[in-house]
């Protein structure tokens, strides 16, 4: 009876240890979800690869370009010719919710000039990405022909969130150039496609808009259009904010 009792005593134990060892694992597992999204885990300590634009299928993609985030030496790394042409901008630390860290200046990101004054290097690693990978190649198979310029409708914007009523302020990615509002495209054959005109179509434009546009969720956290509220009924805002929203 004693033998018994004491086995029965063990194998509770166990059973609880086993536990114990999942539940330290699932909360391992938590916050290092947590820290590799946020970038908050040092680039030398990651166990990922860096980031590297020309990779179309790259693995984790979300988690490696928000490494970019605070490394400024692994944006000057990544952020490289011939997929975008950045320069670091000085420093702007962030005071009541506006400023900037680690951004750039773009001229040309995929293959296409596009002209944007300061944006973080997390949004300048997606663009490229995005123009390289998925819209550039959407451009040849539906228009035979390649984009060359890329216009937008700003990055950087001390403000709020506009459209929206919170019981708190809350900035947008803007007011940290963690966002771009990109409304327009020119094609080498001269042909223009715009948000705006093309979105409700029924043509090969906005089967490209909206196929691009969906497939830009894989490298912004919020990628919102036309469907989302009439404020964006023009443009497509990118950004790489904590919140995940596509639509
Ligand atoms: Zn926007």
């Amino acid at each position: 009876m004693d033998g018994e009792q004491k086995l029965e005593g063990s194998t509770a134990k166990g059973r609880t240890g086993g536990r114990r060892v999942r539940l330290l694992f699932v909360l391992f597992a938590i916050s290092l979800f947590f820290v590799m999204r946020q970038g908050l885990l040092p680039a030398r300590w990651s166990p990922l690869p860096a980031l590297d634009l020309s990779q179309p299928n790259a693995w984790l993609v979300d988690w490696r370009i928000a490494e970019l985030k605070r490394d400024r030496d692994l944006c000057s790394r990544v952020l490289r010719a011939p997929l975008i042409a950045a320069t670091p901008v000085r420093e702007n630390p962030i005071k009541d919710g506006c400023g900037w860290e680690n951004a750039v200046r773009i001229s040309s990101a995929g293959g296409a000039s596009l002209s944007v004054g300061t944006v973080s290097c997390e949004v300048a690693a997606g663009i490229a990405m995005w123009l390289a990978h998925e819209v550039q190649p959407l451009a040849q198979e539906i228009f035979g022909s390649r984009v060359t310029s890329v216009q937008h409708m700003g990055t950087y914007s001390c403000r709020n969130v506009l459209g929206r009523k919170w019981w708190f302020p809350a900035r947008s990615q803007h007011a940290m150039a963690n966002a771009l509002d990109v409304s327009a495209f020119t094609l080498a054959n001269g042909r223009q496609i715009s948000v705006l005109r093309h979105w409700s179509g029924t043509g090969s434009e906005a089967r490209f808009l909206r196929e691009i546009h969906a497939r830009a969720c894989r490298y912004f956290r919020v990628a919102i259009g036309p469907e989302y509220n009439a404020l964006h009924r023009d443009h497509f805002h990118y950004d790489r904010g904590a919140l995940s929203r596509c639509k």
